[in-house]
């Protein structure tokens, strides 16, 4: 099961949670119930803002091309 990352565009807490992809995507901070950012891993995505964690334990990717 896919692991999503959600982050509070409003607090900036930032959660990961275990989903399936025909679940729902969650829309609201448990926290302040602000509109939430659902951040994808390893597809270089850039991020606004600062503070965002590196995965370390991903491996090299000589490309982005494989899907
Ligand atoms: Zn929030």
């Amino acid at each position: 099961m896919p692991t999503y990352t959600y982050v509070c565009k409003a607090c900036e807490h930032t959660f990961e949670m275990h989903q399936a992809f025909a679940e729902e995507a969650l829309e609201s901070c448990p926290k302040c119930s602000g509109e939430l950012r659902k951040q994808f891993g390893n597809l270089g995505v850039s991020f606004k803002g600062s503070g965002f964690y590196k995965n370390d334990s991903a491996p090299a990717r000589p490309s982005s091309t494989d899907s």
